[in-house]
């Protein structure tokens, strides 16, 4: 028993997952051993960027006001073979909760950084939609993962804002657009309950998988994270809240909302993202320092 790894990626479709090993201290049973973590997989989203030129050149009339907006650059990413129009942001005039200070000293790591080193995370200047799949959810499940949100809505200064149920399945290939389930614009956040039937990366040890897809803005600048995704073991977790461990569970949740806003593990044993689980049932100080840095990212 140990911490695995599985980089799951595809030529076909755009998206990032993070197979998440964690292991569940059965609900009676001795604290077992931490096994060595091994090295971090981080994962990179295969942005194919096809920039595509639809400029206004050439066009010989004069548009009206706004329409020019509409024939300005765009970026297409590759998505099942085809060139996807990446989504206009909505219009936004700054940040929706204010930035979170870095008061705290620790260890963290980012999933994703630019050439310089920032972090990439979600555009704090817009609402981060999440969506809830209920099927196999535990009595007392929604509840944690509410309390789970809003402490990584507090630690980052980003707004999780709750779109609603879905019954969307946490597929390996997730699209990360789907027009038919979510509009045109990225997918959000899915927060899904399975079982290891369901969903193999959950067997065993495993309790959750967390991550998002890194995109480029509109225009081609820059990079943020969209379409996250979250599967939680609705056994091993059902299990511990049964057992009156529901604060574990929340753990559990918080770790994975970790990697959905952009952190990476760290060996360090005081903080959450430490990928075994171990005593700890809230954010430690490198957390919550890193934490702050992935809400404090540039807006779109
Ligand atoms: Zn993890």
């Amino acid at each position: 028993m140990g911490t695995r790894w599985q980089d799951h990626r595809s030529r076909r479709v755009l998206r990032a997952m993070e197979r998440d090993a964690r292991r569940t201290d059965g609900p009676a049973g001795p604290e077992r051993r931490r096994s060595p973590a091994l090295p971090v997989l981080g994962l990179a989203a295969v942005v194919a960027a096809l920039a595509f030129a639809l400029g206004a050149r050439g066009v010989g009339v004069d548009l009206p006001a706004g329409l020019g907006e509409l024939f300005h650059q765009r970026v297409y990413v590759e998505v099942d073979g085809e060139a996807l129009a990446v989504p206009r942001p909505a219009p936004a005039s700054g940040r929706l909760l204010p930035e979170v200070p870095v008061t705290t000293g620790g260890t963290y790591a980012f999933l994703r950084q630019d050439a310089d080193g920032a972090p990439v995370g979600y555009d704090p200047c817009r609402p981060v939609r999440w969506v809830l799949r209920t099927t196999g959810m535990p009595d007392g499940g929604e509840q944690l993962v509410e309390q789970a949100v809003a402490e990584v809505s507090a630690a980052t200064g980003l707004q999780l804002e709750y779109a609603g149920t879905t019954d969307e399945a946490p597929d390996v290939d997730r699209a990360i657009i789907q027009p038919d389930r979510y509009g045109t614009d990225w997918a959000p956040v899915l927060v899904a309950w399975a079982t290891s039937e369901e969903v193999p990366a959950l067997v065993g040890d495993v309790a959750g998988i967390g991550g998002s897809a890194a995109v480029p803005g509109a225009d081609g600048a820059g990079q943020w994270l969209a379409a996250g995704r979250l599967v939680l073991d609705s056994e091993d977790l059902g299990a511990m809240i049964a057992a009156g461990q529901g604060d574990s569970a929340r753990a559990i949740i918080m770790h994975e909302l970790g990697h959905v806003v952009g952190l990476d593990h760290v060996n360090s044993v005081t903080e959450l993202m430490n990928p075994m689980m171990s005593g700890i049932l809230d954010f430690g100080p490198g957390d919550r320092a890193g934490l702050a840095l992935v809400g404090q990212v540039d807006c779109q």
